[in-house]
């Protein structure tokens, strides 16, 4: 579809430019671990420049004092023209990721929604409230953007995620600087691309590419930016919380998972096997809420593991771009040593291993077969861990409590899922198994409307639906108000 790729460059003050000192990096193919194209590597300098050009936007531009109406009428127009350009988005995602077209497609749809959902929450949620104090006062608040805010996103799900943060950032009146993934620049240019054709006034949106340590940090740690909205590994989250803290900056942290999917005897069998198999072999097992442990009762563990088996051997691996595929490449071949480097600690930690089977024809991507480590054990190391690829641990218990002490027995706590039609044990397990996120008897389905985010080490505060107005991308005014007399005490009159 796509003959070649053009190089990508930073998009800053509403132009594609390169790096203040020339440099680029390669952006290397999942599938053919061939280089793609280059990119141009940000640095300080460069974070200063969209810095300033956001800073400007917001304080001097139309931007921050743009009427509401209009300012969503940008916003919808962005999710018209994400639309409009889905299947190439879809594409350049599944290129860049590895991730198969069939989901991509998905995720650039979402992308779209992400928009159209935070115009339509902004309208009608971003209000103050009233408070009457007798006849005295009234006070009131009303909810004012923040300024710059810094936006870091991963390469697991790169045009979603990026989309997660922007709209509410953008609807709610913000400027913006994003740091994407390094693994995954491309998706973020297509919205730059979407964001001028748009015409949103410039510097209102910055793009600066570059690694973590060098244009994360700086981004990180400048004083202009008010608020980092961050998805990525825990140990990241950590840092980079160390290092806002000398400005003193509002951080969002989406963290790692490690999440339980909890079958019990009683459960609907074949909708819980779909569910336990689509949550962790979507996405190439990229995926932070992936049921990484499935705890599945005694009485029915030979059965739903030989059911498991069965479907391991049948998912579909892959070309990204293939309608077929279930199951791509890996992002690159640092993380393809790591999640096999999981797989030999499993056999020596004592599992068993049941692999899918990799089509001899695929010799080039970072192919790791759909993976079950049998027998696992939730104190081994590779079910404490995140590996973030498509393996799963099945772990087998007995009882309610023994499940939930397990569930709860990990650093983790970012989602959950039980399956068992006994109402009264749903609620409860569901009430005691520390996650962010609890889904019962049903799959990851998420409204946009639900808080998202995780306890634990699997982040601080919650984005998603109207909290990431409230609580992330405004800041509350509290105005008080005096309607009559009211006492005042009288220093310095003397007696
Ligand atoms: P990562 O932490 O390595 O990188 C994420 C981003 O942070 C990248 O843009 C990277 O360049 C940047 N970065 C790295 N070091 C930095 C630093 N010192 N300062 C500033 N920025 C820095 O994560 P990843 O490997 O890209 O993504 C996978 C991880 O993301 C997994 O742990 C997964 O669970 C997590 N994740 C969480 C959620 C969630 O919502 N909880 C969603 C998706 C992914």
């Amino acid at each position: 579809m796509i003959e070649k790729v053009d190089d990508v460059k930073l998009y800053i003050n509403g132009e594609f430019v390169d790096a203040s000192d020339g440099q680029t990096f390669e952006n290397i193919n999942p599938f053919t671990n061939e280089t793609t194209n280059l990119v141009a590597k940000g640095t300080e300098s460069d974070i200063e420049k969209a810095v300033e050009a956001a800073e400007e936007a917001f304080e001097h531009g139309p931007w921050g004092s743009m009427k509401l109406k209009e300012r969503m009428k940008y916003i919808e127009r962005i999710a018209d023209l994400i639309e409009e350009e889905a299947e190439s988005i879809a594409y350049l995602e599944s290129l860049d990721s590895g991730l198969p077209i069939s989901q991509t497609r998905k995720m650039a749809a979402r992308g779209a929604e992400n928009f159209r959902f935070y115009s339509r929450m902004v309208q009608a949620r971003m209000h103050g409230d009233a408070y009457q104090v007798d006849d005295e006062f009234i006070n009131y608040t009303v909810y004012q953007p923040l300024g710059v805010v810094g936006l870091i996103t991963p390469w697991n799900a790169p045009f979603m995620l990026l989309t997660w943060k922007v709209a509410p950032a953008l609807a709610t009146g913000n400027t913006v600087v994003l740091k994407p993934a390094e693994l995954s620049p491309l998706s973020a240019n297509i919205l730059a691309n979407v964001i001028q054709k748009a015409e949103l006034p410039k510097g209102v949106f910055n793009v600066v590419h570059g690694f973590g340590e060098t244009a994360g940090e700086s981004l990180v740690k400048h004083p202009t930016v008010k608020a980092i909205s961050f998805t990525g590994e825990t140990t990241t989250g950590k840092r980079i919380i160390k290092n806002s803290a000398d400005s003193l900056k509002k951080t969002s942290m989406e963290l790692g998972g490690k999440s339980p999917l909890i079958v019990f005897e009683d459960a609907d069998f074949d909708q819980a096997l779909d569910a336990a198999v689509w949550g962790i072999f979507s996405f190439n097992g990229e995926r932070c809420t992936a049921n990484s442990r499935v705890f599945v009762q005694k009485n029915i563990r030979e059965k739903f593991t030989n059911a498991l088996k069965e479907r391991v051997q049948n998912i579909v691996i892959g070309a990204p771009m293939n309608n077929e595929t279930e199951l791509g490449p890996l992002i690159d071949q640092g993380h393809f040593k790591k999640v096999t480097g999981y797989i030999e600690l499993a056999k020596e930690e004592g599992c068993e291993i049941f692999q899918g089977t990799v089509p001899p024809e695929l010799t080039t991507g970072n192919y790791v077969p759909p993976t079950l480590l049998l027998n696992a054990k939730n104190d081994m190391k590779v079910c404490q861990e995140e590996i973030f690829g498509p393996v799963m641990a099945v772990i087998e218990f007995e009882k309610e409590e023994e499940v939930i002490e397990m569930a709860n027995d990990v650093e983790y706590g970012l989602a959950g899922y039980v399956w068992t039609n006994d109402i009264k044990r749903a609620h409860r397990v569901a009430q005691a198994v520390d996650s962010g996120m609890i889904w019962v008897n049903s799959q990851n389905v998420r409204d946009l409307r639900i808080p998202f985010g995780g306890m634990k080490a699997s982040g601080i505060g919650r984005e998603g639906g109207h909290f990431a107005i409230f609580e992330f991308y405004t800041e509350p005014k509290a105005i008080h108000v005096a309607i009559g007399n009211h006492h005042i005490p009288q220093f310095g009159k003397g007696k």
